[in-house]
Parts: structure tokens; C-alpha cells; sequence
């Protein structure tokens, strides 16, 4: 058997690309392979085209910003996930300061971030919104109007075709970004290849087990022809493998991972590439969620850069299909039943019946019905220009609950073995956009013995590390200004 690795990264997506860019800086001296069952990198939920390249940081998205009981705004979660998205921010910045990722353009631009809603009551909710969130450090610049002209001059598409009498309102600030996490990806791994690491594609890890020297042993196959290849020891594991985490992380054997399940929920946006069309609509706009919709429903009509060319996209439409990966297979919510998750996963989705119905909902709509949420942004559409595209698979949590015995949750989780010799991250949301501070958790899970050695370069790549912009507004404000100017998007 070949000498072990320092680390062993399961899948090319964007967690395995920033966990490796972070290692590769904390500890040159570490061997690194990434081990990829598809014939390249970022052609899962990393792709592109496979999720919806909003840079989250909570500007838009209104599920950040639940209305309370007493009517008033909670900023909390949108807080937190801006001060994750600064985190994203400064590392990149430092990469491309460092010259280590080229002209920022290549996977990330300056698309403002709108939240648009319609009805009076929901005027009423924006309004309080951006009353809570005008004056925090992290959004500062933002705009609200309820005029359709001024809107119109935001979004042009937005306003023609719709009913006078009808009060719509808008927010926008002009430091949204729009981020290709495919080509962020690819352009990560190669900084990694470059510094010595290997990128293995088309090489199915198998299973994992631990040996009696405490190295984890990883079981490789061709993906296609299935012919076993040589074995792989490795110090450190990664499950970055997306969807197909979980099972891994079951077969590994760790304890840490009982009770936990999954449950996937498929997604299709409409996308059109006319020119016209795309030109007259040059940023990403957040609705409001149908009530009693999951969060990953809230619908959004974006412009998307991609290779360079523009085009706009709108959705997501969910539904339902048992794969784990959008290139899975029809038995993976079956297979990964074991003993020890069936109570959560039953309780899970009794608890959830709401979600089951909305999914079928989307699951029987027509192609009309689908085209008139679209309308309701874009109240002109012609359904010629608009064609449907399928993306990525989101395998949601389910975990067990003292009191409810089983919960479904909507954001990630990072699970570690209880010596961090192995680590998986299962979960969909916030996502990409929180790869960076999602992957220093998990350091501080897995490698507590080096913390310390390691945090001053911690701190020289993301100069925020360990606080919070929140708490030091002229920071916030200096931070945002630095890596605006590096990554070319407005401050
Ligand atoms: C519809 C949708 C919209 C989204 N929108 C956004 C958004 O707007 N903004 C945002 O920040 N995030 C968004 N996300 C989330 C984001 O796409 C994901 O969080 C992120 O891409 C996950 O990266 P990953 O590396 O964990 O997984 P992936 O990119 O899925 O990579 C996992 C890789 O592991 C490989 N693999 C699996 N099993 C094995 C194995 N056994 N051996 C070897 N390789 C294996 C797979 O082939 C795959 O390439 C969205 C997701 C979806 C589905």
C-alpha cells in the first residue's frame, strides 16, 4: 500500500476545495488527495448551474428576517449570516490579494440584492425590515422604496404589466454579489495541485474503515467499469462527498453519526439566455416564501454570470426525487435506513407533513402554474424565451430530538468523529457561500491541538477570525471596504 496522506478530501465541491486551500496554508509540509467520482470537479450542487450562485449574506433573502409575534423584526439569523458571509469575503480577498486566484471576475460578481413583495401587509413587513437592518454596520447602503418608478429604474422587468392599485415595496443594495462556486472551485484546486496536492476524478471512494495504526483506510473504485483500484491510508478524512455524505460517514462506523438521516428535496429554475430580456435586469430579487413553504422555496429571479455570459434564472421550483446527488440513485433514501435513525426519521416527517404537502403541490403543478409564479415578478414573461433547467439535490438533516424524537433542519452540520481523525458535513444552507467559516469549525473540531500554533495565520488570511464585525462598526465598515476593493464589487 502506497505511504498514508496527511488528508484525505471525499468529492471535488467547493467544501473540500476550501478545507484543502485553508490546510494547504495552515501546514504546507501536509500531503493532500482529493478524491472526485465524477469525471471533474463542481459537477454536483457546486456547479453552477446546480444552485443559485447568490453570494448569502442575508441582504435579500427574507427568510433571515422572521416577523415576531409582536410584529417586530428578528435580525438575528440575517446577522449571523452576513458576519459568515465576511468571513467567505476575507479569505477570498486574500487569495486574490496573494495572487493565489486570478481577476476576481472569474467566479464572483457585483449583482445588487433586492427583496421585492406585493400586498399591503407584506409592504408592511419590508418596511419594518429595512427599518431593523438600516443602520447595522453589515448593510449599511440600503434602499427602500415603494414607488413603482424608482423600482422600475432597479428592475426594469418588474414593473410593466402590473396593476396600479396594487402597493408593492423594494429594497436593494448595490454590495449583493452573484458567485460561480464551479469555477471557484475549479479555480481553488488549482492553487492545491499547484502547492503539490492531487485531485484523483472518476474514483468512487467506497468505504472507510479505521485500521489498528488509527489510520483511516479508503476503499477505492473506477466509476465507471467498477474496477477496484488500490487502497489509500490516510491521518485526516473529509467527507465532503455532498449528498453521499452521509452514508460514507454511516459506513465509516463513527458513533457520532447515529440518528442522523436525510431527506432530499430536488429543485428546477427556469433560465433564459435572450439578450434583450437578460439586459434589462441586472440583479437578484428575493420574494416571500408561500406561507408554510420551506425556506429553500423562497423564489427569485437573478441575474447569473456564468463563463463570463449573462443569463437570468428563476425559482426554485422544488420537488422530490429519493437521489441523494442529482447523479444518484433511485435507492439512496432507502439505503441510508439504519436502526438507529428510523425514530428521527419517522417522527421527522410526521412533524413535517406541511413540507410533504408543498412538495407535492410542486410535484403535481403544471407548467402553467409554474410560469405564473414567474409572472408574478416579471409580470411580461413570454414562456418562448424561458426554458426549464433541473439542480442540485439538497439532502436536509434529520436528527434526533429529545422532545420531538426526530427534527428536520435546513441549515448544515459539520459531524466529527470524537478524536477528529474524520469529519463530514452534511446539509444544504446557507451553502457555498458559508464554505469558509463552515471549514474553520470544523479545524477547531478536528485539529484543537493546533489551534493555537495555527491561529495567527488564521488571523493574517481572515483578519476578523474569533470576532464579530457586528460589535465594531467602524471594523465592519473597514473590512467591507477592503474586500469589496479586492474582490471589484462596491463596498
Ligand atoms: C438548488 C440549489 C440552490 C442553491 N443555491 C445556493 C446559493 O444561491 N448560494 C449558496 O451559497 N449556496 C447555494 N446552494 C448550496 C450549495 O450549492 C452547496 O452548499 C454546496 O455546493 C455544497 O458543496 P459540497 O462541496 O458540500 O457538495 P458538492 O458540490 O455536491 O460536492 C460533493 C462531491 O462529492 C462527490 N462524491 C460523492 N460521493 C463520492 C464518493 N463516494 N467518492 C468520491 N466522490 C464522491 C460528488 O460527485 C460531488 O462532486 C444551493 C444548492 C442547491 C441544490
Amino acid at each position: 500500500m502506497s505511504t498514508p496522506v496527511d488528508v484525505a478530501l471525499i468529492g471535488g465541491g467547493i467544501m473540500s476545495a476550501t478545507l484543502g486551500s485553508l490546510l494547504q496554508r495552515l501546514q504546507p509540509d501536509w500531503t493532500i488527495r482529493i478524491f472526485e467520482r465524477l469525471g471533474d470537479v463542481a459537477l454536483e450542487s457546486s456547479n453552477p448551474w446546480n444552485n443559485a450562485g447568490t453570494g448569502h449574506s442575508a441582504l435579500c433573502e427574507l427568510n433571515y428576517t422572521p416577523q415576531k409575534a409582536d410584529g417586530s423584526i428578528d435580525i438575528t439569523s440575517a446577522v449571523k449570516v452576513n458576519e459568515q458571509f465576511q468571513v467567505s469575503r476575507q479569505f477570498w480577498a486574500h487569495l486574490v490579494d496573494t495572487g493565489a486566484l486570478p481577476e476576481p471576475s472569474h467566479f464572483i460578481n457585483a449583482t445588487p440584492h433586492m427583496s421585492f413583495v406585493w400586498g399591503e401587509s407584506n409592504v408592511e413587513y419590508l418596511r419594518k425590515r429595512y427599518e431593523a437592518l438600516q443602520d447595522h454596520p453589515l448593510f449599511a447602503g440600503m434602499e427602500y422604496s415603494e414607488d413603482a418608478p424608482v423600482i422600475r429604474s432597479w428592475a426594469p422587468l418588474m414593473i410593466p404589466g402590473r396593476k396600479k392599485s396594487e402597493p408593492i415595496a423594494a429594497t436593494r443594495i448595490a454590495s449583493g454579489t452573484d458567485v460561480d462556486f464551479g469555477a471557484l472551485t475549479h479555480l481553488l484546486n488549482r492553487t492545491l495541485v499547484d502547492a503539490g496536492a492531487t485531485v484523483t476524478t472518476e474514483t468512487v471512494v467506497t468505504n472507510l474503515t479505521r485500521q489498528k495504526d488509527g489510520l483511516w483506510r479508503l476503499s477505492l473504485r473506477k466509476d465507471i467499469g467498477g474496477t477496484p483500484m488500490e487502497p489509500v491510508t490516510a491521518r485526516f478524512v473529509f467527507v465532503g462527498a455532498g449528498g453521499y455524505a452521509l452514508g460514507l460517514l454511516q459506513k465509516s462506523g463513527i458513533k457520532e453519526i447515529r440518528g442522523y438521516g436525510g431527506f432530499p428535496v430536488s429543485g428546477e429554475f427556469l433560465r433564459t439566455d435572450n439578450p434583450e430580456v437578460v439586459a434589462k435586469h441586472a440583479a437578484k430579487v428575493y420574494g416571500k416564501a408561500a406561507v408554510g413553504s420551506p425556506p429553500m422555496s423562497v423564489p427569485h429571479l437573478d441575474l447569473r454570470v456564468v463563463d463570463g455570459s449573462p443569463s437570468l434564472m428563476f425559482g426554485p421550483y422544488a420537488g422530490f426525487s429519493p437521489r441523494f446527488l442529482k447523479t444518484g440513485s433511485l435507492v439512496d433514501l432507502f439505503a441510508s435506513i439504519r436502526w438507529h435513525n428510523i425514530v428521527p426519521m419517522v417522527a421527522a416527517g410526521l412533524g413535517n407533513l406541511g413540507l410533504v404537502r408543498y412538495l407535492i403541490g410542486q410535484l403535481l403543478a403544471s407548467r402553467d402554474s409554474k410560469f405564473r409564479e414567474l409572472q408574478r415578478f416579471y409580470p411580461n414573461a413570454n414562456p418562448e424565451d424561458w426554458y426549464r433547467i433541473i439542480a442540485g439535490q439538497r439532502v436536509q438533516v434529520i436528527k434526533r430530538d429529545k422532545k420531538k424524537l426526530g427534527v428536520l433542519q435546513f441549515g448544515t452540520e459539520v459531524v466529527a468523529a470524537g478524536d477528529g481523525s474524520i469529519a463530514g458535513l452534511l446539509g444544504a444552507s446557507p451553502g457555498a457561500s458559508t464554505a469558509v467559516p463552515i471549514m474553520l469549525t470544523l479545524i477547531e473540531k478536528c485539529f484543537p491541538a493546533k489551534l493555537e500554533e495555527w491561529t495567527p495565520r488564521i488571523r493574517e488570511m481572515i483578519p476578523s477570525y474569533g470576532t464579530l464585525l457586528s460589535d465594531d462598526p467602524k471594523k465592519a465598515a473597514a473590512t467591507l471596504k477592503r474586500t469589496a476593493k479586492s474582490l471589484q464589487i462596491p463596498a
